[in-house]
């Protein structure tokens, strides 16, 4: 461009400017839209597809619900730019192997008020629909991992044969458990067996029992503690895998520092730890990719040992690549 069509084009830029900011009415600025957008992040893992889902986020008091002192926590979320009720992620995960559509976990349903039960709005966004999810897995059966199986009862992925660890299965869906339970703790076993007696009355749940292959490329990997059957499932194309640890971490804010405090819900405490210890020591040596339930969305990273305490490495964001599979 020769500098005088340069310096016209600057010319008339400037006439246009000072001409709006004269002759124009203030533009207004475009409403706030005001809602969450879709939440769901997809990664290809080897020739798998993965899916992380959103079921929404909750707000906890986890300064009252860490076992170690209010103090201590809310000072720990502070040098991590947090305060309580801290808003913790409820995420799941949808695996295309190629030949099976595989759903872990799958939020709260209507279980856990309002600001959850996002997880079917977020698979459809995301390109799939609930009839084609051919098993579900479950990590264990607290209300924001089974709530969205049924609503009022009813069977919401009609296809679906939904598997969970044995003995996690025996323990929350025992009615003799639900009356012996304190009243503080009756929702839980109420909430399981409302969600999953469904698929039970219908022949569709099967329970497996400590580490086997479920289908090509999935593998439960038993991590109990946080509930007596808490269950991770490793998944594996290509020689590539990733490690969906469910509730193995709530608060990564305090928890990565200090893997020994743990959490009201857990069911026994020192095997929660314990659990967890283990696994991330096995992540972080084997440099395996991680995801974590409440970790925040999407959920996926690694995680990296320092000594006695970890450091959360989130993916980077990663586009789909030409010729991979495309989502049906
Ligand atoms: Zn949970």
């Amino acid at each position: 461009m020769s500098s005088n069509i340069l310096n016209k084009a600057i010319r008339i830029a400037t006439v246009a400017t000072v001409f709006g900011l004269v002759a124009l009415p203030a533009i207004a600025a475009a409403p706030m839209a005001g809602t969450a957008a879709p939440g769901y992040y997809r990664f290809m893992l080897g020739n798998f597809e993965v899916t992380a889902l959103s079921d929404g986020t909750m707000d906890l008091p986890v300064e009252q619900l860490l076992q170690e002192p209010a103090g201590k926590t809310i000072a720990a979320l502070d040098k991590a730019f947090l305060k309580t009720p801290l808003q913790i992620s409820d995420n799941a995960y949808l695996i295309n192997t190629g030949k099976r559509l595989v759903l872990v976990d799958v939020g709260a349903g209507d279980l856990f008020g309002p600001t959850l039960g996002k997880l079917m709005g977020n698979l459809k966004a995301s390109g799939y629909k609930p009839e084609q999810v051919d098993d579900i897995f479950l990590t264990h059966m607290h209300p924001d991992h089974v709530g969205g199986l049924s609503a009022n009862r009813v069977i919401q992925f009609p296809n679906a044969i939904v598997h969970a660890e044995q003995h996690e299965a025996a323990y929350w869906l025992s009615q003799k458990n639900l009356d012996s339970a304190p009243d503080a703790s009756k929702g839980f076993f109420q909430g399981a067996m409302a969600s999953v007696n469904p698929y039970v009355q219908a022949g569709k749940f099967s329970p497996f029992d400590g580490s086997v292959e479920l289908v090509p490329g999935v593998r439960s990997y038993p991590s109990f503690g946080h509930t007596i059957g808490h269950t991770s499932y490793m998944i594996e194309s290509a020689g590539k895998k990733l490690l969906l640890m469910g509730d193995l971490i709530h608060v990564p804010a305090v928890q990565l520092d200090h893997p020994n405090v743990t959490i009201a819900f857990d069911t026994d405490p020192a095997e929660a730890a314990a659990s967890r210890i283990k696994v991330f020591n096995q992540a972080a040596r084997e440099r395996t990719f991680v995801a974590g339930a409440h970790l925040p969305f999407p959920g996926i990273g690694h995680l990296r040992a320092t000594g006695k305490t970890y450091q959360w490495v989130p993916a980077d964001f990663t586009r789909m690549r030409a010729g991979q599979p495309k989502p049906h």
